[in-house]
């Protein structure tokens, strides 16, 4: 892991960062190859860098994280450069449907309904759809939600779960997850559905909020590739299988997340 740190500060170093400045996507070019060269080409990936530790932005204004560097690993095998693009959520299926990007990898949980449009790599790992609630809140379990305002964030399967169950009328939707938070923070929404991880970074960053200690819904993880793209998926998998059979994804993912 070491490795690809120094990899990817190099590259930062050599101004390798690309802002396109563009619909407020944020695209950089990390190291993929470490030959620097692209004979594979590029592996352009798309996330939703507010959603830590899966994506965020660092303090170089870098996409880093978990899927960043599972992302990083998987272009390194298969010879091509990895360039990201950080865009809203609800964004990332779209651009893969219009060729912007080729990937994406952003904690995305797969589902019945995006795999009709999108195909999933296998799972590479889970998340936990979580509350988050102001301390003391008389809501303690996902029944005291009936009739709250429940924040999430748009396009997520906590967004979908939430309105299936509780309508969209109670469910507020925000750009990210922070934002969610940040109403929350300020007494704007009842309680937060989001992903159990990037749910530990935000309370962890505001006083006052708590986790709940009961789990909405499990799911799974995974790369997606635009629907017919066999030969991306197919490498993709590959690559992922042999990272996972030597260790590097536990790795990567161990270096965020301590077991609890
Ligand atoms: N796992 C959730 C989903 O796929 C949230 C992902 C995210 O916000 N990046 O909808």
């Amino acid at each position: 892991m070491k490795k690809l740190s120094a990899a990817m500060l190099s590259m930062v170093l050599a101004g390798s960062m690309l802002l396109t400045g563009c619909g407020g996507n944020n695209t950089n070019a990390q190291a993929g190859a470490d030959t620097g060269a692209a004979e594979g080409g590029t592996l352009r990936m798309g996330t939703n860098a507010a959603f830590p530790p899966y994506e965020f932005m660092d303090e170089n204004n870098q996409v880093a994280g978990i899927d960043a560097e599972i992302a990083a690993a998987i272009a390194d095998k298969l010879g091509m450069e990895l360039q990201i693009t950080d865009m809203a959520f609800d964004s990332l299926i779209p651009a893969l449907q219009s060729d912007t990007i080729d990937i994406v990898l952003a904690g995305m949980t797969v589902t019945e309904e995006r795999a009709e449009s999108v195909d999933f790599t296998d799972s590479y790992s889970t998340g936990v759809q979580v509350i988050i609630v102001p301390e003391g809140s008389p809501i303690t379990t996902p029944d005291d939600l009936a009739g709250k305002t429940i924040g999430v964030q748009s396009g997520t399967t906590g967004d979908i779960y939430c309105t299936g169950d509780y309508g969209q009328e109670n469910v507020k939707q925000f750009e990210n997850g922070a934002m969610a938070v940040a109403a929350l923070a300020n007494g704007q929404v009842d309680c937060v559905v989001i992903d159990n991880e990037p749910a530990k970074a935000f309370v962890a960053a505001n006083e006052g909020l708590v986790i709940l200690d009961t789990e909405y819904i499990t799911e799974d993880y995974a790369a997606a590739v635009n629907k017919g793209n066999t030969e991306l998926l197919d490498k993709v998998n590959a690559a992922m299988a042999a990272l996972k059979e030597d260790g590097t994804i536990d790795a990567i993912v161990g270096k965020y997340i301590t077991a609890a």
